[in-house]
């Protein structure tokens, strides 16, 4: 008796917020794309990120035909990043990799070929850039180029720029994934920081589908700019020591300089207020040392708390 080999299964996980006008599109361009692939098997995950309009109907008419169709359903609006930490809590142990996609059509769906195959040549994270595109502002361009620029240098990981959510995962990363629990997060930071073998594909992205803006404001993306850094580095939390260390140090200097043009090679005359503003900017850098020091403990309270796991083992031979 020969058993037919068991298919792979593929979890296609879509966050979505308020997005009815895309998702009946969306699930039939991934239903063209799937039925291609029929040497695997395919569940479509979407998260419910607590839309206000008709989405969560629309899936779960989706599931009523199709049996595929999986929804989480979140209880309000927790953010994208919050959104796929949820989908990828409820994938299931037995599958063999996760497709992470946004719904409105900006990662286009014919790519998930392409991914698949660079999956089975054996690369853990098939994660992808999105080429640049003229229709980012100005400012935004220069806010992700500051980011990455600022986060690199501060950080011991490397964070590529230009990445996108749109990846798929091998069910080992899924696996360590769920192992963090931190809360202030960026989802693709964490898949960064865990490593693995990875590759990136390029592709471009075409406008959102059905209109609508994107709903990552200005002041969202700030927000996720600082937690990105915060969450991957400590360094802000040191520039007040750093700062304490050069001040003190500096006016040290000074104050013996000006003791030695006035008192050994009487040079220079200062007026006692001189040497009162040196002083005390002296004292400044004492306090501002100080603050480094305490600095130093909370960031080490701060590495405990958020309890990231040690270590990602990618195999182990026995
Ligand atoms: N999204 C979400 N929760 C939010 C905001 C967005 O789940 O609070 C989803 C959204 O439905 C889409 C994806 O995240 O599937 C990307 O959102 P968007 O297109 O607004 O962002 P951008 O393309 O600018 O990264
Ligand atoms: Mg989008």
């Amino acid at each position: 008796l020969v058993l037919a080999d068991k298919k792979k299964i593929i979890v296609i996980l879509v966050p979505l917020y308020n997005e009815s006008r895309t998702i009946t599109q969306l699930y039939s361009e991934l239903c063209k794309v799937v039925n291609n692939l029929s040497n695997y098997e395919f569940k479509f995950l979407f998260v419910d990120d607590g839309s206000r309009d008709d989405s969560v109907r629309l899936i779960e008419q989706l599931k009523l035909q199709d049996h595929r169709v999986q929804l989480v359903e979140l209880s309000r609006n927790f953010g994208k990043e919050i959104a796929l930490t949820a989908g990828i809590d409820h994938v299931e142990q037995s599958i063999d990799a996760v497709m992470i996609m946004d719904a409105d059509l900006q990662h286009p769906p014919e790519l998930i070929p392409d991914f698949i195959k660079h999956w089975e040549q054996g690369y853990q994270i098939v994660a992808s850039k999105r080429l640049s595109t003229e229709k980012i502002p100005l400012l935004k361009r220069f806010g992700s180029f500051a980011f990455y620029r600022f986060l690199n240098a501060v950080s011991d990981f490397k964070m590529e720029p230009g990445t996108t959510d749109f990846r798929l995962l091998d069910h080992v990363v899924v696996e360590e994934l769920k192992k963090f629990r931190e809360k202030h997060r960026i989802f693709r930071g964490l898949v960064d920081w865990l490593g693995f073998k990875k590759c990136f594909l390029e592709f471009k992205a075409p406008e959102r589908f059905g209109g609508g803006a994107a709903s990552y404001s200005y002041k969202k993306l700030i927000q996720l700019g600082v937690h990105g850094i915060t969450s991957f580095s400590l360094f802000p939390l040191k520039v007040a020591g750093y700062l304490g260390v050069i001040i003190s140090s500096m006016t040290v200097l000074l104050m013996i300089y000006m003791a030695l043009t006035q008192y050994v090679w009487n040079v220079e005359v200062y007026t006692p207020l001189a040497y009162f503003m040196v002083m005390n900017t002296f004292l400044i850098g004492l306090v501002l040392s100080c603050l480094g020091i305490i600095a130093l403990y909370i960031g080490h309270t701060y590495i405990e708390v958020i309890d990231r796991p040690l270590f990602s083992v990618k195999r182990v031979l026995k």
